[in-house]
């Protein structure tokens, strides 16, 4: 079996961002005698974009970000609107003519912001970023495969356990489609999945099979489960046609958001419930609102001579629910409130500044979740036409009656109650399990076999200052969220622009 230098699984922004770095380091350093071999293997057919910026995800989806906030470097950003402006016109006439509805709806309601070049307010297709960056990934490649400094190879399959063999190589099984398994060995591993799947809350077994019940909305992708919907609601009778979605996250605003552009669904369904623990849908993003005082309660705090951080969460939690108010996020003053809660917490011990980092500020951040006008316009179209309504609690069970899904839930007057409607459709869209429990297998593995330890967030892995979780297994992509060290010191990084800024970093490590 044939040593690699470096192996990646998953082939998501993570591993393109670390090549490209990679790449030009390699390039700099010109060395056609120190060849590295790399391999990439990631379970989609598709390869290079991850989930959001390829099939899986609609065309019509948006980013979650402002594209102006898409980036961390100025460079970056600069090159990405050069390019964006050479094929305007190619990419408007691709996007607003083959997407419907919902595209020639955004065109109208950001033209002006487009014109007037506002990025601020603009949350482009996400495809076009993939566009972008596979254009990037693919130039940076064919210099390094010109130039002789390395070979990239694929492999389309599953990566589901690692070892440590002789020679401390790292031994890799992974499983192909006919579900037949094979290994291949590397010098150092990247682990680049992206966030760990999404888990389920209750167990949909008891679902009859009449009933469609959507695990994720991204597998196998995000059009077929829409196609699914409308198969599934025009054989309904009138009475049967209810959605019910558990989880309120952002996959869960932009589904609504895309099922909002087919009138023709929308005219099938009487009910969409959305039942989560807040009760509400992410906040609109307002960067025109001030609030007078943004730090009321963090400067109270400061004003004492000493805290600890029970209190620091407490103060803000406190401001940030002031700068949430009605469903609008004030971004200035959550700014000014995370930078003032940073800069208080440098007063605490490590310990506190780690809990905060795995525990805490994912919290706070769950306190502000946002997103665009044209997403919210989507969630607010259900609601205007009396479709929509969010229900808070946490679902138990599920189980089937008449027909129909049933709902056990419980809210702050329990036991557990069984909500009034029936479903003909469920779809789960809570957030990803705790590692030690992951349906990855991968990942499953990794921490049952200690390669890689959960930090406290369970969603990550702990890591050194030089991404390793273990002497040359690194880790790139969301798993990193909750660690706090000299470089990475994030506790969300479900975020392409921080995953651009520690890409560089990686990619010196896996150079040296
Ligand atoms: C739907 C969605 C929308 C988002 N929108 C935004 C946004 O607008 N702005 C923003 O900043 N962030 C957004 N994010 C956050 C996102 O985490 C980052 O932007 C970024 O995409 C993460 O890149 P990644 O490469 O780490 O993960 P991914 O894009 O998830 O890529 C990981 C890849 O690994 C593959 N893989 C997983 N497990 C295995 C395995 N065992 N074997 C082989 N292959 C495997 C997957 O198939 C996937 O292709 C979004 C995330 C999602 C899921």
């Amino acid at each position: 079996m044939q040593t690699n230098d470096i192996v990646i699984i998953g082939s998501g922004i993570a591993c393109t961002s670390t090549l490209i770095e990679l790449f030009n380091n390699l390039v700099l350093q010109n060395n056609p005698q120190n060849k590295l071999s790399i391999t990439v293997i990631e379970k989609h057919h598709e390869f290079w974009k991850g989930i959001p910026y390829g099939s899986r995800s609609s065309q019509n989806a948006l980013t979650i970000t402002s594209i102006n906030d898409f980036f961390t470097s100025d460079k970056e950003r600069a090159l990405f609107f050069e390019w964006l402006y050479a094929n305007m016109e190619e990419l408007h006439n691709h996007y607003v003519l083959n997407n419907g509805n919902t595209s020639k709806t955004w065109y109208e309601n950001n033209r002006k912001a487009i014109e007037e070049k506002d990025w601020y307010k603009v949350y482009i297709p996400r495809f076009i970023f993939g566009k972008y960056q596979l254009l990037r990934f693919n130039k940076a490649l064919k210099t390094v495969e010109e130039k002789g400094l390395a070979t990239v190879n694929t492999i389309n399959a599953e990566a589901i356990n690692v070892e440590v063999t002789e020679g401390d190589l790292y031994e890799i099984t992974f499983e192909k489609a006919d579900r037949s398994t094979d290994k291949i060995k590397t010098r150092k591993l990247v682990v680049a999945t992206g966030s760990a799947p999404s888990g389920e809350i209750v167990d949909p077994s008891a679902l009859d099979d009449n009933i469609l019940y959507i695990k994720d909305v991204y597998e196998p992708d995000t059009e077929t489960n829409i196609e699914k919907i409308r198969h599934v609601l025009s054989g309904a009778n009138e009475t049967e046609k209810n959605i019910l979605i558990i989880g309120s996250n952002a996959s869960s605003l932009e589904f609504l958001y895309l099922l909002s552009g087919h009138p023709d669904i929308k005219a099938l369904i009487n009910k969409i419930t959305v039942l989560s623990k807040s009760g509400s849908l992410p906040n609109h993003i307002s960067n025109d609102t001030f609030v007078d005082n943004p730090l009321v309660n963090l400067n109270e705090l400061k004003s004492k001579e000493s805290f600890n951080l029970e209190a620091l969460i407490d103060a803000a939690r406190k401001d940030i629910k002031i700068a949430t108010q009605d469903g609008v996020v004030i971004t200035s003053s959550i700014d000014k409130i995370i930078g003032c809660t940073i800069e208080m917490l440098n007063q605490l011990d490590d310990d506190a500044k780690n809990t905060f980092f795995g525990i805490y500020g994912m919290q706070l951040s769950n306190i502000f979740r946002r997103a665009g006008n044209d997403y919210k316009g989507g969630a607010q179209s259900w609601i205007n036409s009396g479709q929509l309504q969010l229900v808070k609690g946490a679902a138990v069970s599920l189980e089937s009656a008449d027909g129909l899904g049933v709902i056990n839930y419980i809210d702050e007057n329990r036991p557990a109650k069984k909500y009034d409607a029936g479903f003909k459709i469920v779809i789960n869209c809570s957030g990803s399990d705790n590692l030690d429990c992951s349906s990855s297998r991968l990942l499953y593995n990794l921490v049952h076999n200690k390669l890689c330890k959960m930090n406290l967030s369970g969603k990550g892995v702990y890591v050194n200052d030089k991404f390793e979780a273990a002497p040359n297994l690194y880790v790139i992509g969301p798993l990193l969220g909750g660690n706090r060290n000299n470089r990475i010191y994030f506790w969300h990084l479900e975020n392409a622009s921080r995953l651009m800024y520690l890409a560089p970093y990686l990619a010196k490590e896996l150079a040296e």
